[in-house]
């Protein structure tokens, strides 16, 4: 049994407290109406969340993997979606501290840690997700800097956020071709689009964006570590961290959806005595209690080994698949409970139903991480 420390107590106590006054109740409305949460993320501001890992030399918290995994779980049980704004920020806070140069950990740290600067990955493409390498935006060197053409897809914070760590090919034609990428920290300006918000069955409330740059000028001092075709190595790290965050996000929504069903298990009668009284409702709870629980230990245990400062690909693989999996599990078991009554919008159960699915395609498909695992396995365990 893993136990938090005093100081973890209070950080998650704190939190708690937070989801419970600012967050549960406006949570319903503000989803429904897919109704940014401006109240809620100045909160979260005024918490010091986005600074959560970001070092205190730089105005951050300075927390570890372990203590951020469970602030996630709680703003995640509480509403899936506030994690949005801190999610790939915490990313891109995260890539900057280890590769950034000194100049740009000084010019973009602070902001990031207290706020001001809201932040996110811009990564994706219409075609390229899973397959990255094939992302075609392009970084083309100029007089002083670069200049950006192409488009990302599925930006979080791609409205809200100023700054975002981006990913194009300043090299489009080397073999393979995730050694021509390279990563860049921009800043909204001229021949930067936002081209549409994407409308979702989940995560609503925040903002998912398609973007596109015309000519965008990029400074050569924000070239991310001063070095070309670095990108790929860059971005991939940080992905790790963004796998542990999305594992703790399962676990919230999972707790949140089984929490509500052992309550309501307990107060709907059928056949003269509460459903929780009938073996099949008892075996679904036991099943969700044990997953979550097991869900949480692994987000745990690869959040403890990136604190060490090791690479940890196998075991945030582990962890993001098992515990999205089990969101996706509990929220759909949870549903059964409620019977009907969890079909209505009236109940958080269809919220969580609708969320959890993203937890399975973001941050890397479970596909993806199933051959992540077996690659770390078969490395763990070579032929004899
Ligand atoms: C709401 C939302 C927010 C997002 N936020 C961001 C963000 O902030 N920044 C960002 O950069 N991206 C973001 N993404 C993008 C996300 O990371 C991608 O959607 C995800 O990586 C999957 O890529 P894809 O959608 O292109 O699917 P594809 O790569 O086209 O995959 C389609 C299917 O094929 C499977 N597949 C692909 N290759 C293999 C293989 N080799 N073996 C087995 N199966 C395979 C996949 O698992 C999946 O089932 C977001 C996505 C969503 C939906």
């Amino acid at each position: 049994m893993f136990t938090p420390d005093k100081i973890q107590q209070h950080i998650v106590a704190s939190i708690r407290e937070f989801v419970a006054r600012h967050v549960i109740p406006v949570a319903s409305e503000l989803e429904h109406k897919d109704e940014y949460p401006h109240e809620i993320v100045a909160g979260m501001k005024d918490l010091g969340l986005f600074g959560c890992n970001v070092p205190e030399e730089f105005g951050g918290l300075g927390l570890s993997y372990t203590t951020f995994a469970m602030i996630v779980e709680e703003l995640s049980r509480g509403w899936m979606s506030i994690v949005g704004p801190i999610g790939t920020h915490s990313v891109i806070c995260d890539i900057i501290n280890r590769f950034g140069t000194d100049e740009q950990k000084q010019k973009y740290l602070p902001g990031l840690a207290s706020g001001d600067r809201r932040g996110g990955l811009a990564l994706s493409e219409s075609d390229a997700g899973t397959d990255v390498q094939r992302l075609r935006t392009t970084a083309t060197k100029v007089e002083g800097g670069y200049r950006i053409n192409g488009s990302k897809m599925w930006i979080t914070n791609g409205r809200y956020g100023n700054t975002f760590v981006l990913a194009a090919k300043t090299d489009p034609n080397t073999d393979p071709p995730y050694k021509g990428i390279s990563a860049f920290i921009i800043e909204k300006g001229e021949g930067f689009h936002v081209a549409r918000d994407i409308d979702k069955l989940g995560y609503r409330g925040v903002e998912t964006c398609e973007l596109y740059f015309d000519n965008f000028f990029v400074p050569d001092a924000n070239l991310l570590g001063g070095e070309e075709n670095q990108g790929f190595k860059h971005v991939m790290t940080g992905l790790e961290s963004e796998r542990i965050n999305v594992a703790a996000r399962g676990v919230g929504l999972a707790r949140a959806a089984f929490e509500d069903a052992i309550a309501y298990a307990q107060q709907r009668e059928t056949f003269g005595k509460p459903i929780s009284h009938h073996q099949t409702i008892q075996i679904m709870l036991a099943e969700m209690g044990t997953k979550i629980e097991a869900a949480r230990l692994l987000t745990y245990s690869a959040a403890e080994k990136k604190d060490r400062g090791e690479r940890c690909d196998l075991e945030a693989g582990m962890a993001k698949l098992f515990a999205t999996e089990t969101a996706q599990e509990v929220a759909w078991t949870a549903m059964r409970v409620h019977g009907g009554a969890g079909y209505a919008k009236d109940l958080n159960i269809e919220r969580y139903y609708r969320d959890a699915p993203l937890l399975v395609i973001g941050g890397g498909t479970n596909e993806l991480q199933k051959l992540i695992i077996a690659k770390g396995l078969l490395a763990k365990y070579p032929a004899k």
